[in-house]
């Protein structure tokens, strides 16, 4: 037990932000010392955020892509995967199964895939809104600050894009022919565009140390996130990373209560990923600090070709199977699942209005 460790906790009590040391201290957590920082996230998670779970169903609606990240399943280089793409139609059939399921929010997910036009998401986002009373997260990579602006003005209401790792030397070896600036860059974009903006890391990436994830931690502070996905490195067969070690459930949970504590207000999700490497991850997560979970309302044909990484759990479960199974299991840890949209509870957000500018017909 280290005094430096529980001096730190105390300047989480008293209000204080935590400097890079601080949050060094805290990833190197003892067993017991980790028990009591697990229990001061969960509390702090209660006292920003609430009790309740907000549910997010993702639409994976194209597994194709123009980039060739080392880690992903979907890149561009991965000759083995099977790609797909959902007409506009079959995503709007999609999300009004979804909002019939009670989702107050729907996720737009796909690989950078420019077969879908700005105008055409642009149309899809509104006709969605003008329909269906949810709120509506875009996830469609990096595009011009032109592009998220049409899309906002369309009616989307959050943008969420992982800067994946605060390494700039990482990130442009991961993610070849991109730059973590030009990332940072569009999530600034984002922001002034007037979006609930979502980022975060991946934990365990090859080249990674505890100080990369203390700059992770650092950037979701500074970019004042409303959103903040972090999960485990998975590494997958048909990647160059094939071999390399993963991200262990243990870190990830550990990096994800220090989260919580940086970033009170956030929405932090217990990730799929968390949940595919270890069977009670997302159990364990909402016990530390999360408050989200997104479940896959993809129709189950489509979804093993959305593999950013192998052995992705709930595969074969149609959507209302889904539902009914995360609610049982969050209820089952004393938890609601909540209804409405969930924006985040900061000041601007809290009833959102939409720029007037609708998009042209
Ligand atoms: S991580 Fe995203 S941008 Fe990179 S290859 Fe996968 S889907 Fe494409």
């Amino acid at each position: 037990m280290r005094k430096e460790f529980y001096n730190t906790l105390r300047l989480v009590a008293w209000g204080r932000e935590l400097k890079r040391e601080h949050l060094l201290t805290l990833l190197q957590a003892d067993d017991e010392e980790e028990r009591d920082l697990f229990s001061l996230a969960d509390s702090i998670r209660d006292r920003y955020v609430g009790d309740k779970v907000h549910l997010r169903g993702i639409i994976e609606f194209s597994n194709h892509c123009r980039q060739d990240c080392l880690y992903c399943g979907l890149r561009r280089g991965n000759t083995w995967l099977a790609r797909y793409r959902l007409e506009p139609g079959e995503i709007l059939a999609i999300a009004r199964r979804a909002a019939g399921l009670g989702y107050g929010t729907l996720v737009l997910q796909s690989g950078e895939d420019n077969w879908y036009s700005t105008q055409t998401l642009a149309e899809l986002v509104y006709r969605i809104k003008q329909e269906l009373d949810v709120a509506i997260t875009l996830s469609v990579g990096e595009r011009e600050r032109a592009d998220y602006k049409l899309w906002r003005e369309a009616g989307a209401d959050r943008y969420l894009m992982k800067h994946e790792t605060a390494d700039p030397y990482l990130f442009t070896s991961l993610r070849p022919g991109t730059t973590l600036a030009g990332r940072v860059q569009g999530l600034r974009w984002l922001r002034e565009l007037g979006y609930q903006v979502g980022s975060g890391n991946m934990v365990g990436l090859p080249g990674q140390t505890p100080e990369t994830l203390v700059d992770d931690l650092l950037l979701l502070r500074e970019l004042d996130v409303e959103m903040a996905g972090i999960g485990p490195f998975i590494p997958n067969g048909q990647t160059p990373l094939a071999d390399a070690p993963g991200g262990t459930a243990a870190l990830t949970l550990r990096v994800l209560a220090v989260a919580r504590l940086v970033l009170p207000w956030a929405h932090l999700p217990a990730t799929t990923a968390l949940g595919s490497i270890d069977a009670e991850g997302r159990q364990k997560a909402l016990n530390c600090g999360a408050n989200v979970v997104m479940p896959n309302v993809t129709p189950a044909r489509y979804r093993e070709r959305y593999q950013i990484y192998p052995n992705k759990i709930c595969l074969q479960e149609e959507p209302d199977h889904c539902r009914g199974c995360v609610e049982g299991w969050v209820q089952a840890l004393g938890r609601e699942v909540a209804t409405g949209h969930g924006h985040s509870p900061k000041a601007p957000f809290r009833n959102p209005r939409l720029p007037e500018k609708a998009i042209p017909g």
